[in-house]
């Protein structure tokens, strides 16, 4: 099978919407995702905002794709899933780039930050690397809504993964992210995320950085408590108390939303609800983002908030 071939009747994620991104060709067009077969990308660098274990202290090895098979409508990093920013680049530049952060920055990982839709350049990539003696952890930064079929086909290139758990309701993710389906979907992807890795391996082993296994993280919206509270027993009840699970505080209004409740950020009592029903639940190795109580401190960029308009997206 070629590089391209995957893009041509494009499956790769559960939108299955079967188009031809090929862009060589006269019915070539992107999908749902807003991207061709033409490798896009916004930011390669190292990243200081993941959990302790992925970002380590010389940080994350960030690759930022461009467009996104997901598109919620309150998306954090909006200007490269929504609007398009970032650059066509070849297969042999990323990988230049990679190398060069890779020596330059000493970062513990290669993060692969929403790949799906480029999964056949990424697993290309890893390939790349790895002949060229590269045995970095391999992350998947993924939104959760993935397809078993193509996870497995990930497995051989991924060491970590990084999944979100957004919504237990369907009905929001119909509204937000046009996928009403999603809390099944996400929940049979994660299952399979975890029996190809398992736990993250750092929380058991008590080593310093990451090298195997699945985190999911779990981002609280403002106005949607109930959304978390049974996202988080549904992880519960599928995976036990065992898992990995971040909690994040951090969401930004970023474009203006109908639902009202997204134009604000998270308030201290949604945060202590949901904070207190993992608390009860018991999860065992809880990575908790608290909210700052003073919302004139929080920053308008930040290290959860970036800017990729700029050379550092994540420089305040
Ligand atoms: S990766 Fe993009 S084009 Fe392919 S199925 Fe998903 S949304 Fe559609």
């Amino acid at each position: 099978m070629s590089l391209l071939d995957p893009y041509k009747n494009c499956r790769l994620c559960p939108r299955l919407c079967g188009v031809n991104r090929l862009c060589d060709s006269k019915t070539g067009r992107s999908g749902f995702c807003g991207e061709t077969c033409q490798l896009r990308v916004a930011y390669v660098g190292p990243h200081f905002g993941e959990e302790p274990p992925i970002t380590g202290n010389r940080g994350s090895g960030a690759v930022f794709f461009s467009g996104c098979s997901l598109r919620c409508s309150f998306c954090q990093n909006h200007q490269i899933s929504h609007q398009g920013l970032g650059r066509i680049m070849s297969l042999e530049k990323l990988l230049e780039k990679v190398k060069q952060m890779i020596r330059r920055e000493r970062v513990h990982n290669i993060n692969f930050v929403t790949p799906d839709h480029f999964f056949s350049h990424v697993f290309k990539l890893v390939m790349l690397l790895r002949e060229e003696g590269h045995d970095l952890p391999i992350i998947y930064n993924l939104s959760g809504y993935q397809s078993v079929e193509t996870l497995k086909s990930a497995a051989d290139f991924a060491s970590i993964y990084l999944p979100d758990f957004k919504y237990s309701d369907s009905s929001l993710a119909g509204r937000l992210s046009k996928c009403p389906d999603y809390p099944g979907v996400a929940l049979e992807a994660i299952t399979e995320m975890v029996l190809q890795k398992g736990f993250l391996d750092a929380c058991h082993t008590g080593t310093f950085t990451a090298k195997r296994g699945v985190l999911v993280r779990h981002l609280i919206l403002p106005g949607k408590v109930e959304n978390s509270i049974n996202a988080l027993t549904s992880l519960f009840v599928e995976f036990g108390k065992g898992l990995p699970l971040s909690l994040m505080s951090q969401y930004h209004p970023v474009v203006y939303q109908k639902d009202k409740d997204l134009n604000r950020f998270v308030s201290e009592d949604e945060f202590d609800s949901v904070y207190s029903h993992a608390i009860e639940l018991g999860f065992e190795h809880l990575f908790v983002q608290f909210p700052n109580k003073d919302p004139g401190l929080r920053p308008h960029r930040s290290s959860f908030f970036p800017d990729f308009r700029q050379p550092d997206p994540f420089r305040p």
